[in-house]
C-alpha cells in the first residue's frame, strides 16, 4: 500500500487562444451563441461537467487539444470573428446615448442592488425567478447603455445544488464557490490593492458593536460591472467569515446580518470606488439599508439632520416588490431586529426605537416586527409591483401606508417583468428569426413591428427548427440522468434510458421553484385521467418536471417526491420525467426544447413569473392560470387560459376546479390541436399559434422594453429630483421638510364644514354638475393644499368604481381660516352617480401627490 498524492498541472494557454481568456472575462459571452459555441468546442464533455464554466475549462483542458486548437484555422478564425464583436459591442453607440446624450452620465449614475443576481449558470449566486431577473436587468441594462452597476453578494457557497435519493426525496449540497476559478476578478484600488470596507454590526455578546471587513468581486456584464460583496476573508473571524456562505441559508439573525451588509456595505464599497450613484434601486427589499446608509452619508456630507437628508436621499431611491402575499415579506421579530436598528439608529442620531419606526407598518405599536418592504417604501419616492395585475394587489396590501386613500390611488405603480431576449432565445431560433426580422432584430426586440415578420417563416422551417430543439431535450435529459445515475453509483439500464422521453411525442413542460402555490402537481390530482390522456393512443403526451424546494419547504419536497415516485412506476414510467438540479442552463434547454409551458399558480399569487415569457418567445405555448403576467400576455390566440382569472378563498375548492379545467384543456384543445396533422404532417393551427406566440411576447415581455421604462419612468425623474434636492447644502429638501411639518402641525384643524350641489340634483346629461365647499383651513393657506372632487359610479360599503378626481377652485376667503371652493363634475353618462370633496397638502417639490400621506374626506 502507498500513499496516492494528488496534483494538478494546469495547460499553458497557447498565445493564439488568449482571447479566450479575455472573453471569459466579460459575460457578455453567456447570451452570444458563437461565444458559447468556442468554448464548447474545447472539450464539450468537459464544459457539460464545469457547469458551462469557461474559466474552470481552460484550466482542466488537455493541453494537447489546446494546442491543436492553436493550429485550427477554422477555429481562430471563429475566435477572432467572436472577439471583433465583443468590441464591437461595447463601443458601438446606444440608446441611452441617443435619448438622453453622450454626457448623460456625468448627471447622475444608477445602482441596481439585489441580493441574487442570475447571470449564467457558472456563476451560482442565485436561486429562482428574482435573480434571474436582476440579472436580465444588468444585461438589457447594459445592452442600452445605462450607466447602472449592480450590487449584490458573492456567496461562498451559493445556493443549494439539488439531488434526489432513490425515493425522490431532495437533498442538498452546497459545493464552494471558488473565486479565483469563477469568470470574476478581485476589485483593486489604483495601486493594485484589494479594496476592502466596513460595516458595523452588533456585538455577538453584550452590549456595543463589531466590525466585519468586505471585499468584493467584479463581474463585468457587458458594459456593466456587478459587484459582489465577500465576508469570507482572513481578517474577520470564523463566524463572520460566514455570514456571506450561503444565499437563503441560516436563520434569521444570519439574514439580517446579510441584508446589512448588503445594504450598508454595498453603498460603502461604491463610495470606496469612488461611485457615487444618484439613483439606487432596490429589488426586492432585502438590500433596504442601504437607505439608511445613504441618508447617513449625506447627513455627514452636508450637516443636514435626519429627516432633510431622508428627504432628499428618497428622491434617489426605487423600490421594487415582488411579493404579492402580506406573508412573504422579509420581516425580523422585533427583539431580533432592535440592536441592528440601534446600531444603525446610532449613525442617524436615531434611538434605536425611532430607528424601529421605520420598518413598522404601525410606527406608534412598539414590539412589533420590522419589515424590509416598509422600510423601502417610507425611504424611497418611487415604488412599483411586477405586472399590472400584481402592481393592483401591491397597492392593495400597502395602502395601509396611505391611510385615507382610495386603493387603486396608492402610487405604487407597476413595470411587467420581462425577459433578456439574446439570453433565453435559442441560438439557431436566433438565427432563423435573423434572417426574417433583419440582423439587428434583437437591438429592437422592443419594437412591435419588427416581430411581424415571424408570420412570414415557412411552416416546415419553424417547424422542423422546433423539432430539433425537441430533440436535442430528449438528448440532453437522457444524458444527464445518465451522467447523474452513475455519480451517484447506480448505473441505470442504457435501454430504459432510451426509451425515456419520444421527441415526437406532445412535451409538456413545468419548471420552477416548488413552493406550494405554483402547484407543481396539480396535473396529478386525478392519476387516472391524466394516464388516459397521456396514453391515448396515436397521440401520446409526456411530461417534464425541473425545479428545486426551498432546503426548509418540506411541502414543496413533497411535491417534488410525489412527481419522481410517479414517474418510476406505470402508467407513467418515462412519461413522466423529473430533470434533477434546475439552473439556469436547464432552464434554456426546457423553454425551448417542449411544446407547451405550464404554469399552474393560485392567482393572485404568481407577481409576474418569466420563465413562460421565456418560453413563448422560442415558440412554445403556455398553458396558465392568468396570474402574473399572463393576463397581459394572453391573446387568445397565443397560448391557452386555464379558467378565466377567478380567485378562489376555499384553496381547495380552487384547485380541484382549476385541475379539472386543466384536463378539460387538454383533452378538448391541447392535444386535439397539437396532433391535427394536414397532407404533410404540419400541425398548421399549432404552427399558428406558436407564430402568434412568437410576435406578441417578444415584443412585450423582455427586458429591453422593461430597462426602457424604468429609466424613462423611474431613474430619469428620480435623478432630476435627487439632484434638485441635494443643490445648495440640501436647500429644497429642507424647505420641503419645513413646509410638510407645517402641514402635519396645522392638520388637525384642517376639515370640510359643507358641501353644497349648485343648481338642481337631477342634471340633463352634458350639463356639468357644479358644487361648491367650505373648508377650513386653520393656518394654511389655499396654496398649501388642492381641493378635489372625487366622483364616479357608487360602489359597495361607500366606495366608488371608476373614480376620478377635479380640482376645485378657490372662491373666497371667508374669513377665520375659511374658504370656499367650487369646482365642476362632467356627466356624460346617464345613470346614478356619487361623489366627495377632499382636501390633500400640495407642494411643488413631492415626487407624487401623496407623498405628505395626509387627506382629509368629507
Ligand atoms: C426563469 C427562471 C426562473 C423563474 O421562473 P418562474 O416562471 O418565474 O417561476 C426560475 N429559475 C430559473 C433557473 C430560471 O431560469
Amino acid at each position: 500500500m502507498f500513499t496516492v498524492h494528488r496534483y494538478q498541472i494546469f495547460p499553458t494557454i497557447p498565445p493564439e487562444l488568449a482571447p479566450l481568456v479575455t472573453i471569459a472575462q466579460n459575460l457578455w459571452w453567456t447570451w452570444t451563441p458563437a461565444a458559447r459555441e468556442l468554448y464548447g468546442r474545447v472539450d464539450a464533455e468537459l464544459y457539460e461537467r464545469v457547469a458551462h464554466n469557461p474559466i474552470l475549462l481552460l484550466k482542466l483542458a488537455s493541453q494537447r487539444r489546446l494546442d491543436e486548437l492553436a493550429r485550427d484555422d477554422g477555429y481562430l478564425r471563429a475566435l477572432s470573428a467572436v472577439e471583433r464583436s465583443l468590441g464591437d459591442y461595447l463601443d458601438r453607440s446606444t440608446w441611452f446615448d441617443r435619448k438622453y446624450g453622450k454626457n448623460a452620465a456625468s448627471r447622475g449614475t444608477m445602482a441596481y442592488f439585489s441580493m441574487e443576481f442570475g447571470i449564467h449558470e457558472c456563476l451560482p449566486v442565485y436561486s429562482g425567478g428574482l435573480g434571474v431577473l436582476a440579472g436580465d436587468h444588468l444585461k438589457s441594462a447594459s445592452d442600452l447603455g445605462l450607466p447602472l452597476v449592480g450590487v449584490g453578494i458573492a456567496f461562498s457557497q451559493g445556493y443549494f445544488r439539488q439531488s434526489l435519493d432513490i425515493e425522490g426525496w431532495q437533498n442538498e449540497r452546497y459545493p464552494p464557490n471558488d473565486w479565483h476559478d469563477l469568470p470574476v476578478s478581485p476589485v483593486n484600488d489604483e495601486k493594485g490593492r484589494r479594496v476592502v470596507t466596513s460595516v458595523e454590526l452588533p456585538a455577538r455578546a453584550g452590549a456595543g458593536r463589531r466590525e466585519v471587513k468586505l471585499q468584493a468581486w467584479r463581474a463585468q456584464v457587458g458594459r456593466v460591472p456587478l459587484y459582489l460583496l465577500d465576508a469570507d476573508i482572513p481578517e474577520n473571524p470564523p463566524e463572520d467569515r460566514a455570514l456571506t456562505n450561503t444565499l437563503y441559508g441560516g436563520d434569521r439573525a444570519h439574514r439580517i446580518c446579510q441584508e446589512v451588509l448588503l445594504g450598508v456595505g454595498g453603498v460603502r464599497l461604491l463610495s470606496a470606488i469612488g461611485q457615487e450613484p444618484r439613483v439606487c434601486h432596490m429589488n426586492e427589499g432585502h438590500s433596504a439599508f442601504l437607505a439608511l446608509e445613504r441618508v447617513r452619508q449625506l447627513m455627514g456630507r452636508t450637516g443636514a439632520p435626519f429627516v432633510a437628508a431622508s428627504e432628499a436621499a428618497a428622491a434617489g431611491h426605487v423600490f421594487t416588490t415582488h411579493t404579492p402575499v402580506p406573508a412573504g415579506n422579509d420581516a425580523f421579530a422585533h427583539d431580533l431586529a432592535l440592536p441592528y436598528l440601534k446600531v444603525l439608529g446610532e449613525g442617524l442620531g436615531l434611538g434605536a426605537e425611532e430607528a424601529m419606526r421605520l420598518g413598522r407598518v404601525e410606527p406608534d405599536r412598539p414590539g412589533s416586527e420590522f419589515s424590509m418592504p416598509v422600510l423601502a417604501i417610507r425611504m424611497a419616492d418611487r415604488y412599483n409591483g411586477v405586472s399590472m395585475l400584481h402592481g393592483r394587489e401591491a397597492r392593495a396590501m400597502w395602502s395601509v401606508l396611505w391611510p385615507g386613500l382610495p386603493v387603486d390611488e396608492v402610487p405604487i405603480g407597476s413595470v411587467t417583468n420581462g425577459v433578456h431576449v439574446p439570453t433565453w432565445l435559442d441560438g439557431e431560433l436566433a438565427l432563423l428569426y435573423a434572417s426574417y426580422l433583419g440582423a439587428d432584430f434583437l437591438e429592437r426586440a422592443a419594437e412591435p413591428g419588427v416581430w411581424a415578420k415571424i408570420a412570414e417563416i415557412p411552416d416546415e422551417v419553424l417547424w422542423a427548427a422546433h423539432g430539433r430543439r425537441k430533440e436535442r431535450l430528449v438528448k440532453q435529459i437522457r444524458a444527464r440522468l445518465a451522467a447523474i445515475s452513475a455519480q451517484k453509483g447506480r448505473a441505470e439500464d442504457p435501454a430504459r434510458i432510451e426509451r425515456l422521453l419520444d421527441p415526437k411525442a406532445l412535451t409538456i413542460g413545468f419548471a420552477r421553484r416548488f413552493a406550494t402555490y405554483k402547484r407543481g402537481t396539480l396535473l396529478l390530482r386525478d392519476a387516472a385521467r391524466l394516464a388516459r390522456i397521456l396514453h391515448e393512443p396515436h397521440r401520446p403526451v409526456q411530461l417534464v418536471f425541473s425545479g428545486k424546494a426551498h432546503p426548509q419547504d418540506w411541502g414543496g419536497k413533497e411535491l417534488i417526491r410525489d412527481i419522481v415516485r410517479a414517474g418510476m412506476a406505470e402508467p407513467f414510467r418515462g412519461r413522466i420525467v423529473f430533470v434533477e438540479d434546475y439552473d439556469m442552463g436547464v432552464a434554456r434547454t426546457l423553454v425551448a426544447g417542449v411544446d407547451v409551458w405550464l404554469n399552474t399558480p393560485r392567482r393572485p399569487l404568481e407577481a409576474s413569473g418569466t420563465s413562460g415569457m421565456k418560453a413563448g418567445l422560442n415558440g412554445v405555448l403556455n398553458a396558465s392560470i392568468l396570474d402574473g403576467w399572463w393576463p397581459e400576455g394572453y391573446a387568445g390566440d397565443n397560448g391557452f387560459s386555464i379558467g378565466r382569472g377567478e380567485e378562489y378563498a376555499d384553496t381547495g375548492h380552487g384547485d380541484h376546479v382549476e385541475a379539472q379545467a386543466l384536463y378539460r384543456l387538454l383533452e378538448e384543445d391541447i392535444v386535439p390541436l397539437y396532433y391535427e396533422r394536414d397532407a404533410s404532417g404540419l400541425p398548421r393551427s399549432w404552427i399558428a399559434r406558436m407564430k402568434r406566440s412568437i410576435t406578441t411576447i417578444g415584443p412585450a415581455f423582455n427586458t429591453t422594453r422593461m430597462v426602457r421604462e424604468y429609466a424613462e419612468r423611474y431613474y430619469e425623474p428620480a435623478l432630476a429630483r435627487h439632484r434638485r434636492l441635494t443643490e445648495d447644502g440640501l436647500l429644497a429638501a429642507r424647505a420641503a421638510c419645513e413646509w410638510k411639518a407645517r402641514v402635519r402641525a396645522a392638520w388637525g384643524s384642517v376639515r370640510v364644514d359643507s358641501v353644497a350641489q349648485l343648481g338642481p340634483s337631477r342634471l340633463p346629461s352634458g350639463e356639468p354638475l357644479r358644487v361648491a365647499a367650505e373648508i377650513h383651513l386653520g393656518a394654511l393657506s389655499p396654496s398649501d393644499v388642492v381641493v378635489e372632487l372625487y366622483y364616479g359610479r357608487p360602489g359597495p360599503n361607500g366606495s366608488l368604481r371608476g373614480a376620478e378626481a377635479a380640482p376645485m377652485r378657490h372662491a373666497a376667503d371667508l374669513g377665520g381660516g375659511r374658504h370656499r371652493f367650487e369646482g365642476e363634475i362632467p356627466t356624460d353618462e346617464s345613470g346614478e352617480h356619487a361623489f366627495g370633496v377632499r382636501v390633500i397638502p400640495a407642494h411643488e417639490s413631492l415626487p407624487d401627490r401623496y407623498a405628505a400621506r395626509l387627506v382629509r374626506w368629507h
